[in-house]
């Protein structure tokens, strides 16, 4: 068999109901482009039956690799575990769900051609997702940017085309709490976008419930900037003055109820002091993890590879 030229990694985690037809259309697709590619199926721990169905696949059609997790590591871990077993010159990343629609790698792919060495899917419209998830998405873009260093490009997700030597690059980059759009960004290389509308789930529910939404934004934030840390010296600062203006007010004027404005100062500092422990304690959680240096994911498995590990 040929080198693939395309690797085409595609995350999953519980989409047996659409396997399948993720598999057909991603085949129509990469069989139009002329090229040699591979699929590579990232099994995310699901419960469901998307490993038969995925093992299956890979019986029918040796183009299709899988890797098998020990568990659920996450969205980002899976992708980068795709990259990881990844051969091909480009590698692109794909959601199971035809949220991001195939038809758009060509157009991918012309751009890598003429030189591009990062292609990022930037989404018009969303019409799939309930007005929450719009809602909170475009929010937590521009907020994401106002607060962070590196400038990401609003509205992607991880929907793209990296060349070979981005895909090394952030495979060298070795963080546990990983946001892969950011570490791309980060890595800088020549990018370009191509723009889609995002379709609905093709089947199935989303698999990022708010839980895992909140803590991939505080993985984006925490990342890239110091700015909450900063925030919280900040907000200490403002307290400390607000403070010493009461103080005169009272010295001043000395007529309000000492006992209940006590009570308020008293409350609104320790909730201060709170959030600012809260705010260290995120960065001291991430610094745990990357001192830590556990293994980013583990794999029970592979299917298809030349070196069976
Ligand atoms: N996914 C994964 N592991 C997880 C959660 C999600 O591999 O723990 C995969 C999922 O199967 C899908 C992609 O990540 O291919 C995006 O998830 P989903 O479509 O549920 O997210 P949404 O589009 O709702 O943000
Ligand atoms: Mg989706």
């Amino acid at each position: 068999m040929n080198k693939p030229v395309i690797s085409v990694v595609v995350p999953m985690y519980n989409e047996e109901e659409v396997i399948d037809v993720t598999y057909e259309k991603l085949t129509a697709v990469m069989e139009g482009t002329g090229l040699p590619y591979e699929l590579i199926f990232v099994n995310d721990g699901s419960r469901d039956a998307t490993l038969p169905k995925a093992l299956d696949i890979c019986g029918r059609d040796a183009r299709v690799k899988l890797i098998d997790f020990a568990r659920n590591f996450g969205h980002q871990l899976a992708i980068t575990a795709g990259m990881d077993h990844s051969s091909g010159d480009a590698v692109v990343v794909i959601d199971a769900d035809l949220q991001d629609p195939p038809e758009v790698i060509p157009e991918m792919i012309a751009k890598w051609q003429e030189g591009y060495e990062v292609v990022y899917g930037k989404r018009l419209k969303r019409e799939g997702d309930s007005a929450f998830k719009k809602a909170t998405a475009k929010v937590f873009y521009r907020f994401l940017n106002s607060m962070t260093d590196v400038s990401i490009p609003v509205d992607t997700g991880d929907f793209r085309l990296i060349d070979r030597k981005v895909c090394d690059a952030l495979l060298d980059v070795p963080e546990h709490n990983r946001y892969i759009r950011g570490i791309v960004s980060w890595l800088g290389y020549k990018s370009c976008p191509v723009e889609f509308e995002r379709h609905k789930r093709y089947a199935g529910t989303t698999k990022y419930p708010l839980k895992k939404m909140l803590r991939f934004a505080s993985d984006a934030i925490m990342s890239f900037s110091y700015k909450p840390l900063k925030l919280a010296t900040f907000l200490g600062c403002l307290t400390m003055a607000a403070a010493i203006i009461v103080l005169i007010f009272y010295a001043i004027f000395g007529a309000l109820n000492p006992v209940s404005s006590l009570l308020i100062a008293l409350m609104f500092v320790a909730g201060l002091v709170l959030l600012c422990l809260g705010i260290v304690g995120e960065y001291i959680a991430r610094i745990c993890d990357e001192v830590r240096d556990r293994p980013l994911y583990l794999v029970r498995g592979t299917v298809n590879f030349p070196e069976e590990e």
